[in-house]
């Protein structure tokens, strides 16, 4: 398809759709305007409505309409609340093109997603937990940082929060169903599909991004999908041997601790990759990045995992009356959930029987 590259290096196809935002542009438009996240049509030329950040599907499925959601100024808004402006057309069109699919393919548990991702490819999982992501960091931009205004802090979580321009990748990702953009191997993050537990006394949901270390969980009954979204699958090499020890299904703690070490070993990776679209006049878009011949952590251990651990996992336990022990057992890094002390996997993590055939 013909394509035109405009003065501030965006690119239109010839139908008019943006194919590729500039840095410039994404944060112009998208971040601190107002235009669709998708298309970037303006609420002015075409019909706005509101988009669910997590869809709303998911919300009906496990009832999360009234459930509050905890976002980084500690503030909570229900998740039937958290919504996103889009344009209609755009809407309607992510539906059909990513929740129908990834809605299908959930309701075959940990195996349905496992086969598909091993029989059809990571590519319309990744698009879908890049569209969460983003929706997630650019609803904070409509979000006040700190609602009293006598505080007199009127940044927005975003502004106070995030740096806009490492989301931009994410933003190429998230938009790829609409571009048709190929994502080349070397773009897409590390994804892992994990067995969870499913127990009266634990929800069957839960949901938890970090956003400088680009890195997310999602647990849905029997499946815990870990994803970290700009690593190009350096963080699954680092955490290979570690993922193997994982013998049995994960406990809620257990999933987000092994949020807390993707999150640590990205945020310490050297050496990065670097992201980037590639045109071809009479090729689809590509989506790819030059990437370190070999993940290597950085020796700095600063923050060290043990506050990884203790944002991730702390917020479980917070109704307990033994929270503020365990708080400090985790910061001072003599707790953890996975592995026991000789480094085998803890079967009976919050189980109050403990695991039989597991
Ligand atoms: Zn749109």
């Amino acid at each position: 398809m013909p394509i035109s590259r405009l003065a501030d290096d965006s690119v239109l196809a010839s139908d008019g759709r943006v194919l590729h935002f500039s840095v410039e542009r994404f944060l112009r438009d998208i971040v601190l305007g107002d235009c669709c996240f998708i298309c970037g049509a303006s609420p002015s030329t075409v019909e706005f409505n509101n988009e669910h950040v997590l869809p709303r599907w998911l919300l009906k499925k496990y009832k999360l309409y009234d459930i509050a959601i905890k976002l980084p100024n500690l503030s909570s808004h229900s998740y039937g609340n958290y919504v996103l402006p889009c344009c209609v057309r755009c809407n309607s069109y992510m539906n059909t093109q990513i929740e129908v699919p990834i809605q299908e393919i959930l309701a075959g548990g940990v195996e349905g997603v496992s086969r598909h991702v091993r029989t059809q490819g990571p590519h319309l999982l990744f698009n879908w937990l890049a569209l969460l992501f983003i929706k997630t960091h650019l609803k904070d931009k409509f979000l006040r940082n700190v609602r009293d205004e006598r505080a007199g802090d009127s940044r927005s979580i975003a502004e106070a929060f995030h740096d806009p321009v490492a989301l931009h990748h994410v933003h190429c990702v998230a938009r790829a169903f609409y571009t048709e953009a190929l994502m080349d191997k070397t773009a897409i993050g590390s994804i892992l599909v994990l067995r969870a537990k499913i127990r009266d006394h634990f929800s069957p949901f839960d949901y938890v991004d970090l956003h400088i270390p680009q890195s997310m969980l999602i647990r849905m009954d029997d499946v815990c999908i870990i994803a970290v979204l700009n690593d190009s699958c350096a963080v699954v090499n680092l955490f290979f041997e570690d993922v193997k020890r994982i013998e049995g299904r994960l406990s809620p703690v257990q999933a987000r601790e092994v949020l807390a070490h993707v999150a640590y070993i990205n945020t310490h990776l050297l050496e990065r990759p670097r992201f980037l679209s590639e045109f071809d006049e009479l090729g689809p878009q590509r989506l790819l990045a030059q990437v370190p011949a070999q993940a290597v952590l950085d020796e700095n251990d600063e923050p060290p995992f043990r506050e990884f651990l203790t944002r991730v996992c702390g917020p479980l336990f917070e109704d307990a009356p033994y929270y503020p022990t365990m708080i400090e057992h985790m910061r001072q890094g003599r707790m953890g959930f996975l592995f026991d002390r000789h480094g085998k996997f803890q079967f009976d993590s919050m189980d109050f029987k403990g695991d039989e055939n597991e």
